[in-house]
């Protein structure tokens, strides 16, 4: 595969990165996935924007301008196959002798790859995925989208060796999101979502799901759920940008409503496969 590394694309086995980078060492850089429809690119502008927000949350300039960095995600998808690919792009704080203060007057790394964005297998869509709750244990700026994750990759294989395909986090007792998803919960016709703040990243998928809701008129409150609640929701989803929007029917062992996609989910899904190539803002 082609990637791109700081100002050049070359074979992925040539691309190297110092063991002093600030990525490697610190964790500290963020990160964007953006999912690529037919070759083009989906919503690009608000990925763009999203990392930007990363960008200023962590106090790193961004090394491109958005004319720059869409000329480079074209040029990323054209080196690789596939209708359908995810470009995965990174800005660490670049490479300096290891010391907790920010270095100055240091170019940032940039890398950017592209996988193929494989289609969500159909049973996770007919039968719909387990999922788990666990303690929310990452820190307060969940809405950077960072690249240290740690506590995700730990919640998440904690959910698969349980056999669950995602983590459902709970902070202070309410949801606030999956361990690389958006949680929703559904009771009464009406959809919950938490609200944007510290502890969930502002899905760009999420903010999809919302329109396509408001579009059919379903009712959606972006209020916390608490965890005993939970247990009694009608239906269970979680939205990322690699896994669109999927049903969650089992909880913690136990089926959520029916255990079964439901009703809600069909209607908003449906949505979501017929307009996502042309609602690409
Ligand atoms: N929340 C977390 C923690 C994530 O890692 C992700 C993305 O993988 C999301 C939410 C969903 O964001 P998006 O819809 O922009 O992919």
């Amino acid at each position: 595969a082609t990637v791109f590394l700081n100002d050049t694309f070359l074979p992925a086995e040539q691309a190297k990165v110092s063991v002093y980078d600030r990525g490697f060492l610190f964790g500290d850089g963020v990160y964007e996935v953006i999912p690529v429809y037919g070759r083009q690119p989906f919503r690009l502008k608000a990925h763009l924007s999203r990392l930007q927000n990363s960008l200023d949350g962590i106090h790193l300039s961004n090394p491109f301008d958005d004319a720059h960095w869409t000329q480079l995600i074209t040029q990323l998808i054209e080196h690789n196959e596939g209708e359908n690919q995810a470009v995965y792009l990174q800005v660490t704080r670049g490479v300096a002798p290891r010391e907790h203060v920010f270095p100055q007057g240091v170019k940032p790394t940039v890398f950017m790859m592209s996988n193929p964005l494989n289609a969500v297998p159909s049973l996770y869509k007919t039968q719909g995925i387990k999922a788990i709750t666990v303690d929310d244990i990452r820190w307060q700026r969940c809405d950077i989208k960072a690249i240290a994750l740690l506590p995700n990759t730990m919640l998440r294989q904690q959910a698969h060796e349980q056999g669950a395909g995602e983590a459902i986090l709970i902070r202070d007792g309410v949801m606030t999101e999956g361990s690389a998803s958006n949680s929703y919960a559904v009771f009464d016709g009406v959809i919950y979502t938490a609200a944007k703040d510290n502890t969930v990243l502002s899905g760009i998928t999420r903010d999809f799901v919302l329109e396509l809701a408001a579009m059919t008129g379903i009712p959606v409150r972006e209020e916390s759920v608490t965890a005993d609640r939970l247990t009694q929701a009608d239906e269970i989803w979680i939205s990322s940008s690699t896994r669109e929007l999927l049903p969650v029917t089992t909880l913690d062992d136990k089926p959520v409503g029916q255990g079964l996609p439901g009703p809600i989910w069909q209607t908003v899904n449906e949505l979501y496969q017929r307009h996502k190539l042309e609602m690409n803002v």
